[in-house]
């Protein structure tokens, strides 16, 4: 059953000029004419490669317990753990001092912050951070910034809970448990044994895009140069793009006339570095035919590679911070964040649309119905009638207002919310895709349904008085 958008809805998408569902649809910050980009490049992991993220998470919070077991010394029983999903989301900060999680709105307030399983009460909140707001240093803090990020902030929730339930279990400080777990997940990054397991058994962990391949094509016969630029080792990068790209004719290198592996993003758009051609035939899924391959360099190096700069220059990426941020800020490249959670998003908005128009309409009758009532209160003479009609009015609306929240909280994740709004305003984390995104979309091939050199369009941003 396809579902039907009220287009006229100030909350459904504009049109686009395309007729794709809202979740499918490319979205834009800032405008943006494909016609003067003359190369468009791809981050891999997340980007191209789309994990098949539960069993993917699944595995990384496994082996990571594992790794806490075997050589820090953490007690059997908390092989017991299960991976929750759901206990955080992109854009969340963890606080090692406190071992809490914490969600903030758009101006940087601390709006949720949850210690272990529980919720902190609003006077909990503010005893904890009494500025409503925090500082973010690294010493102290850590965003939950990529994909990869979500197994060990879950795995720091389930070991919170247990630290503070079952005393003597588990002794060290949040901050020590907290890099502890840091450095589990960093060492099966980095040591192969992670990736061995996902090599081992492609189909498993991966979801093949039927629509990524064409997707390349249209972009090449538009005259695009395309790139690859990854932090994943070449061998690495050689197994899981032959997979998702397999299509049984020819190399999937053939769509790219550079590929950059082990880029070392966010210092290859920071610092110089020195690009290593990898030498054809060495490495298995790589063949290098053309001699584009390389490992490390910096954004100039792959700049004179492709033979354009700055803002010609279009690249995708999952990453805030490491892939959007640092992309647009240092080099000046044109930016395409990639954010499957809009298509989750979309299609837990749909239903409560109507409730969420409706919340904000009581929410401004609230307002005005208090300053009214206030105002005949504060005539001596008033009629105390009329004051009575009004409190029932009053408390009417709080009530319907308390049923849309109920209605609306229950369409998200039931401890976060909406991953890009905070009530009124935008959550951090949408609020940093409105700031670093040019365009956004939940998967790379939702370009390919549009005209190739598209001029997106930013929706006009309204200020309170227009
Ligand atoms: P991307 O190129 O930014 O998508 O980065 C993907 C690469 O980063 C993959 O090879 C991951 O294994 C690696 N990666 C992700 N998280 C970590 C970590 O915590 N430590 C080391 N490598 C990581
Ligand atoms: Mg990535």
């Amino acid at each position: 059953m396809s579902l039907q958008y009220p287009r006229h809805d100030s909350l459904a998408p504009e049109p686009r000029g395309v007729d794709l569902p809202p979740h499918k649809q490319v979205y834009a910050n800032r405008n943006l004419r494909m016609e003067s980009i003359a190369a468009i490049g791809f981050d891999m992991d997340h980007t191209l490669a789309l994990y098949n993220h539960r069993v993917f998470e699944q595995l990384c919070f496994e082996m990571a317990i594992d790794l806490l077991v075997e050589t820090k010394g953490y007690p059997e029983s908390i092989r017991e753990l299960s991976y929750d999903r759901s206990a955080v989301s992109r854009g969340l900060i963890i606080d090692k001092r406190l071992g809490n999680i914490i969600k903030m709105d758009a101006n940087n307030y601390v709006s949720r912050v949850r210690h272990g399983d529980r919720l902190l009460s609003h006077d909990e909140r503010r005893n904890a951070y009494k500025r409503g707001r925090i500082r973010q240093t690294a010493e102290r803090y850590r965003v939950v910034d990529t994909l990869f990020d979500l197994p060990e902030g879950s795995l720091y929730t389930a070991l919170i809970s247990l630290k503070d339930t079952d005393t003597g279990v588990i002794k060290n400080s949040y901050k020590v448990l907290f890099e502890d777990i840091r450095s589990a997940i960093d060492t099966i990054h980095r040591d192969g044994s992670l990736k061995r397991k996902i090599m081992s058994d492609l189909p498993r962990f991966f979801v093949k895009d039927p629509e990524l391949e064409e997707t390349l094509i249209k972009f090449r016969e538009a005259g695009k140069k395309l790139f690859l630029l990854t932090n994943s080792e070449p061998d690495y990068t050689g197994a899981v793009m032959t997979y998702i790209l397999s299509n049984g004719v020819g190399s999937w290198t053939r769509y790219f006339d550079l590929i950059i592996c082990t880029s070392g993003k966010p210092g290859f758009f920071l610092q110089m570095g020195k690009g290593r051609a990898v030498p054809p035939g060495s490495v298995e899924g790589l063949d290098n035919e053309k001699g584009q391959c390389y490992t490390g360099g910096d954004a100039f190096f792959l700049e004179s590679k492709l033979g354009t700069i700055g803002d010609s220059i279009l690249y995708f990426g999952d990453h805030t911070y490491g892939d959007i941020l640092r992309s647009k800020k240092s080099v000046g490249w044109r930016t395409a964040m990639i954010v499957p959670e809009v298509e989750e998003e979309i299609l837990s908005t749909h239903p409560v649309h109507e409730s969420i128009r409706e919340l904000e309409y009581i929410e401004d009758t609230i307002e005005d119905l208090t300053l009214e009532r206030d105002h005949m209160l504060s005539v001596p003479e008033h009629d105390p009638e009329a004051v009575g009609v009004l409190r029932d009015y009053i408390r009417a609306s709080l009530g319907r207002r308390a049923l849309m929240k109920k209605r609306i909280a229950a369409a998200y994740n039931p401890i976060w919310g909406s991953i890009f709004r905070e009530g009124r305003t935008s959550s951090r984390f949408g609020e940093q895709i409105k700031d670093v995104a040019c365009i956004y979309t939940s998967r790379v091939s939702n370009l390919s349904h549009y005209p190739v050199q598209k001029f997106f369009v930013s929706a006009r941003e309204r200020m309170p008085h227009e």
